[in-house]
């Protein structure tokens, strides 16, 4: 699909897809800000992102979900952030009669039961707020990266965000590979997400998130119980590539 950018919006100086990613953040907070955010959970690429902006300016805006299901070390990793950079993420919630009248009906731990009962709590939970989030928005930057999965192989690192108002969605680190993204934490001295170290390959909520057995794909600790590899909350409603 064709990528729409604001008339009121600088032309990028080269194509989205040749710019490095410092080069692209930086040219989206010039046009956006403070209506861009990065929305994150703090995993390795947010924190990349998170930190090439901060380099760029200290005020940008960071936005994330607490899904109530998150594990004690996530809740770490959001104060060290405010530490670290002195920041204060925007933490957003899912609506408490929602989530009252699910867990009513299907009980804590429904998601294990079937691939339905896993989408209807990850909606509730996770994409439900981000609609909410991304509101005020006209642009949001976020870690996603082609080599993560199949289906985040069409991953553009500029594109038009039709689920969401036709707001611009960047992947900035889309063309990264994982060895790029742990070579900058390291040189930059990023603080990473304390699982990491415990094994994990991808974090996300307590419950449906496990270290990998060696050999496996980093995404495989997530909802490991379920077939197939499209395994995806429903935050990042992705194409495939043209
Ligand atoms: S990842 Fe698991 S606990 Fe979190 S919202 Fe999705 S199904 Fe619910």
């Amino acid at each position: 699909m064709e990528t729409q950018i604001q008339p009121n919006v600088t032309p990028l100086p080269a194509p989205a897809e040749m710019m490095p990613a410092k080069e692209l953040v930086a040219w989206a907070l010039d046009q956006w800000h403070p209506r861009i955010a990065v929305c994150t959970s703090f995993q390795a690429e947010g924190m990349v992102i998170l930190d090439l902006c901060w380099r760029y300016r200290k005020d940008i805006r960071v936005m994330t979900i607490d899904t109530g299901r998150l594990p004690a070390e996530t809740y770490e990793m959001m104060d060290r952030v405010r530490d670290h950079y002195g920041i204060r993420p925007e933490v957003f919630f899912p609506h408490a009669e929602s989530v009252e009248t699910m867990v009513g009906e299907s009980g804590m731990n429904l998601f294990y039961r079937s691939r339905e009962e896993r989408e209807r709590c990850c909606h509730v939970r996770k994409v439900e707020p981000l609609t909410r989030m991304l509101q005020p928005l006209d642009a949001w930057m976020v870690g996603l990266r082609r080599g993560q999965s199949a289906s985040r192989a069409g991953v553009c690192k500029l594109e038009t965000d039709w689920q969401h108002g036709s707001m611009i969605k960047l992947s900035p680190l889309a063309d990264w590979t994982h060895e790029q993204v742990w070579d900058y934490i390291r040189r930059n001295r990023v603080p990473y997400h304390p699982l990491y170290d415990q094994g994990y390959g991808s974090i996300g909520c307590a419950p449906c998130t496990r270290a990998l057995r060696p050999g496996e794909h980093p995404r495989a600790g997530r909802w490991w119980w379920e077939n197939g590899s499209a395994r995806e909350c429903g935050i990042h409603c992705l194409r495939k590539a043209d």
